[in-house]
């Protein structure tokens, strides 16, 4: 194999991918994109200046050539890192700087087989920092980026190889380095392997991405009723013998027409937002919150009892209550009512459940709104609660006892197992 051949060749690809990347990061604005095609245009350029050895001055065909593909080399370990949502550190210089302080040592610089060393050595760092990365932030696509670990760790194998040989044989130019020259053909393979898995773990992350954005509501960010649907799933298959029960809580916000007619749509969605938060927070660490469409949010989450289950939803209908959104120069303050559904989780049925919480916020709606109500089996009770037992006079500590009376009486209207078929 002619080596300059193979250089102009890597070169011509390294470009390529450059021009790719760049491509990709005009339409995402992805910097890590961005950061990968620096990295590849500075390779392609470094290695084309080496290929040019002997029409352009040593210089820039030696020590700048070099650098500059080393800096390439700290451009994709820089990518990486911003591939993984880190911060850029000073280490992705390493590579080049190790080249740059062994143009400081006369003989190496002066010295053929030393320099092919020196900058396979740079390299082949290059490449291990890249793996170890690759290795240590596994997370997602945890088997893709093993796979590129091992091809860009082959990459480093062979630049120590090139190392080694070109060291013993003392070649004295890449017309006689035979051995550098056939071990250009494994690491090409793997350079050509490992772009190709890149390119799986950046289509594995859009992929990602998608499944993410499937299961989110547009406007407020928290889970849409797919989402919940999925999470309804995923609690039914989950082991918890200590919270046997699955509990539904539909949270619908009273009156909320009057809210667009009076303040507007955009003021309507402000509510909405701020709601999703308000629910989102109270529920994070308990279960999941998300949004079944308009002004009907929901929750789904694992609970001991009917009085878990309760307890959660009034304390998210009290927390709704004490909060005020501000709209312009508006202060807002709005109610929820719940409606309450529960089923032993092995037997669970998602639309039993569905309807059951419809006819208890239906229920809560028709009593007043601004409470809870729970199905259990045909029977719907209203959740005694707290802010409707004259509690202004009390002081704070009875106001919990009373609550907590309140759910012992809805404790004692049946226990779980005999709740919802
Ligand atoms: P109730 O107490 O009986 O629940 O009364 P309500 O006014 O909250 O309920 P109703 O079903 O009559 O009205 C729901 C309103 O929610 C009607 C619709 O315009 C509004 N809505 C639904 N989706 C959105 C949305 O995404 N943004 C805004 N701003 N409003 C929405
Ligand atoms: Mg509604
Ligand atoms: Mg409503």
């Amino acid at each position: 194999m002619d080596i300059l051949t193979g250089l102009m060749i890597w070169a011509a690809e390294a470009i390529t991918l450059a021009v790719l990347l760049w491509s990709r990061w005009f339409a995402e604005r992805k910097n890590y994109c961005l950061t990968w095609s620096c990295g590849f245009a500075l390779h392609g350029l470094g290695v084309a200046l080496v290929a040019a050895r002997g029409h352009i001055p040593d210089f820039m065909s030696i020590e700048l050539a070099n650098a500059i593909i080393l800096a390439g080399v700290g451009g994709w370990i820089a990518g990486l890192l911003q591939f993984d949502g880190r911060r850029v550190e000073g280490y992705v210089a390493v590579p080049a700087l190790i080249w740059i302080a062994g143009m400081f040592l006369t003989p190496v610089r002066e010295t053929f087989a030393y320099r092919v060393a020196l900058a396979n050595m740079a390299s082949a760092t290059g490449y291990l920092i890249i793996s170890g990365l690759l290795l240590k932030h596994a997370g997602t696509s945890r088997s893709t980026r093993q796979i590129l670990a091992a091809l860009i760790g082959a990459q480093a194998v062979c630049s120590f190889l090139v190392a080694g040989s070109t060291l013993l044989a003392q070649y004295t130019s890449f017309q006689t380095a035979h051995v550098a020259g056939w071990l250009f053909v494994p690491t090409a393979i793997c350079f050509m392997a490992s772009v190709m898995f890149a390119g799986k773990l950046l289509a594995e992350r859009t992929e990602q991405k998608l499944k993410i954005l499937a299961k989110t509501d547009a406007l407020t960010g928290v889970l849409n009723r797919r989402g919940l649907i999925d999470e309804f799933h995923a609690l039914r298959a989950h082991v918890d013998p200590s919270k046997p029960i699955i509990a539904f809580l539909q949270f619908d916000l009273d009156f909320f027409k009057q809210i667009n007619d009076k303040f507007g749509h955009q003021a309507g969605d402000a509510v909405l937002v701020a709601f999703a938060e308000i629910g989102q927070t109270s529920l994070r660490g308990r279960g999941s919150f998300g949004r079944m469409g308009g002004e009907e949010f929901a929750s789904i989450l694992r609970v001991k009892d009917m009085v878990e289950a309760a307890s959660i939803a009034e304390a998210v209908r009290l927390t709704i209550k004490r909060q005020t959104v501000l709209i312009g120069e508006h202060e807002l303050k709005g109610t929820v009512s719940a409606g309450i559904a529960l089923a032993v989780a092995e037997t669970a049925n998602l639309d039993l459940l569905l309807s059951a919480a419809d006819r208890a916020l239906y229920t809560a709606k028709n009593c007043g709104r601004d409470r809870s109500a729970i199905a259990d089996g045909a029977d719907i009770s209203i959740v005694p609660s707290a802010d409707r037992r004259g509690e202004a006079e009390e002081p704070g500590d009875l106001r919990v006892s009373q609550q907590v009376v309140a759910l012992r009486r809805i404790a004692a209207i049946g226990q779980p197992s005999a709740v919802l078929p």
